[in-house]
C-alpha cells in the first residue's frame, strides 16, 4: 500500500510527458462529428479525465470500482438511491456521523425507506433487527464520534447476503479494506484523511459489484453531484502521502490518548488503536475546546493540522433527541501530524486553564 498510494491512477501525460497529468478544467469536449468523442468524454458532468484518474486510484486502493462525488454526503446519497427503493429497510449504526442519520431520517424516509439504529458491535442485535424487507446494513467503523470498532466479517455474516456498506472515512484503506472482508461497497468522505489537507470537500463510492457500480454511475450522472477537476486533483494529490500521514496520525493518536488516560477528571478516553481520532469526556468539555492553541476549534477531521470539537454542539446536532444522540461532555480530537509533544503540551495547558 505504501507504494500503491504514491502511484495509483497516475500515468504520465502523453502530450508532454509531465509526471503529473494536467488538470482538465473543462466543461465540454470538441466532437469531430456528432457523437464522435474521445473515449466517453462528451460532457464533463458525465466524465472528466482528472476525475477518472482519481476514480481509478480510489478503486485500486479499496479493491473495486470507484466513483467520485462532490462530498461524502453526495456519495452516501448516490449509493443508497442506486441500491435501494421505496419499501426497503436498512440498518444504521446507533453511533454514526450525524449527517448520514439526517439524510436517511429527514430526506430518504420521505421516499419510502425505513431504518433502525442498531449497536453493531452486537451481531445478535444486527440479526434480530433484520426484516424481510431489509436490504442493506450500513456500517461505520470506527464510529463517529465514539470510535467504536465494528467487526466487518461478523456483520457480513449476520447480514446473510444482504448488502453491507462500510463508511471507511476514519480507517482509510491503509488500515482497513472492507471489500476484502466481504462488504459490498465502501463510502468515503474524501474531505478527511484521503484529501488530508482540509482544503477540499469530496466523496467516493467504491464497489466490487459491477452492476451496482453502473447504477451508482447512473445516479452520479443523473443527479450531478460531481466534484470539479481541481478538487479531484487535490484529493488525488493527497492520496499520494496517505500511508505516511496515517503512520504519523497513529503515532500522535497513541501519544495523546496515553497522556489523556492519566489525567484526573478525563474519562472514557477512546482511541481505536490507529489513526488520529481520539475522544474523551470531561465535565469542562465546552471550556477545554476554546483553550487549545495548536488544536483549532473546528468541525471536520483527517487533515495534517490538529482539530478539536464538541460533537454534541457542532457535528452531531442532527442526532439530538434520537437514540444516536451523543453526550454533551464529549470532546473529539483529530490529531494532525505535528510533533506529538506539542500536541500533548497544548492539551495539558488547555485542561489546566479550563480548571
Ligand atoms: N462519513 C463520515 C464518517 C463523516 O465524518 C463525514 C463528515 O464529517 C461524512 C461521511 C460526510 O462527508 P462530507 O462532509 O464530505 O459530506
Amino acid at each position: 500500500m505504501d507504494t500503491r498510494v504514491v502511484h495509483a491512477g497516475l500515468e504520465a501525460d502523453p502530450s508532454y510527458g509531465s509526471v503529473i497529468p494536467p488538470i482538465h478544467q473543462t466543461s465540454t469536449y470538441v466532437q469531430r462529428a456528432p457523437g464522435e468523442v474521445v473515449e466517453d468524454y462528451d460532457y464533463a458532468r458525465s466524465a472528466n479525465p482528472t476525475r477518472a484518474a482519481l476514480e481509478s486510484a480510489l478503486g485500486e486502493l479499496e479493491g473495486g470500482r470507484g466513483a467520485a462525488f462532490a462530498s461524502g454526503m453526495a456519495a452516501t446519497h448516490a449509493l443508497i438511491s442506486a441500491a435501494l427503493e421505496a419499501g426497503d429497510h436498512l440498518i444504521l449504526p446507533v453511533d454514526l456521523y450525524g449527517g448520514t442519520y439526517r439524510l436517511v431520517d429527514k430526506v430518504l424516509t420521505r421516499f419510502g425507506l425505513a431504518y433502525d439504529l442498531v449497536d453493531q458491535r452486537d451481531v445478535d442485535a444486527v440479526r434480530s433487527a433484520m426484516r424481510p424487507e431489509t436490504r442493506m446494513v450500513w456500517v461505520e467503523t470506527p464510529t463517529n464520534p465514539l470510535l467504536n470498532v465494528v467487526e466487518i466479517p461478523a456483520v457480513v455474516e449476520a447480514a446473510g447476503g444482504r448488502m453491507v456498506v462500510v463508511d471507511n472515512t476514519f480507517a482509510t484503506p491503509i488500515v482497513q479494506r472492507p471489500l476484502e472482508l466481504g462488504a459490498t461497497a465502501v463510502v468515503h468522505s474524501t474531505t478527511k484523511y484521503l484529501g488530508g489537507h482540509s482544503d477540499v470537500v469530496g466523496g467516493a463510492v467504491v464497489t466490487g459489484d459491477a452492476d451496482l457500480h453502473e447504477r451508482v454511475r447512473f445516479v452520479q450522472n443523473s443527479v450531478g453531484a460531481v466534484p470539479g477537476p481541481f478538487d479531484c486533483f487535490l484529493v488525488h494529490r493527497g492520496l499520494r502521502t496517505l500511508a505516511l500521514r496515517v503512520e504519523r496520525h497513529t503515532a500522535n493518536g497513541r501519544a495523546v490518548s496515553e497522556h489523556l488516560a492519566g489525567v484526573p477528571e478525563v474519562e472514557e478516553v477512546r482511541w481505536p488503536g490507529f489513526g488520529g481520532m481520539v475522544s474523551f469526556r470531561h465535565p469542562n468539555a465546552a471550556e477545554i475546546v476554546t483553550r487549545t492553541r495548536i488544536f483549532s476549534l473546528a468541525e471536520s477531521l483527517g487533515g495534517v493540522e490538529s482539530l478539536i470539537e464538541l460533537p454534541q454542539a457542532m457535528t452531531h446536532q442532527s442526532v439530538e433527541g434520537s437514540a444516536a444522540a451523543v453526550p454533551a461532555d464529549l470532546v473529539r480530537l483529530s490529531c494532525g501530524v505535528e510533533a506529538a509533544d506539542d500536541l500533548v503540551a497544548d492539551l495539558e495547558a488547555a485542561l489546566a486553564a479550563a480548571g
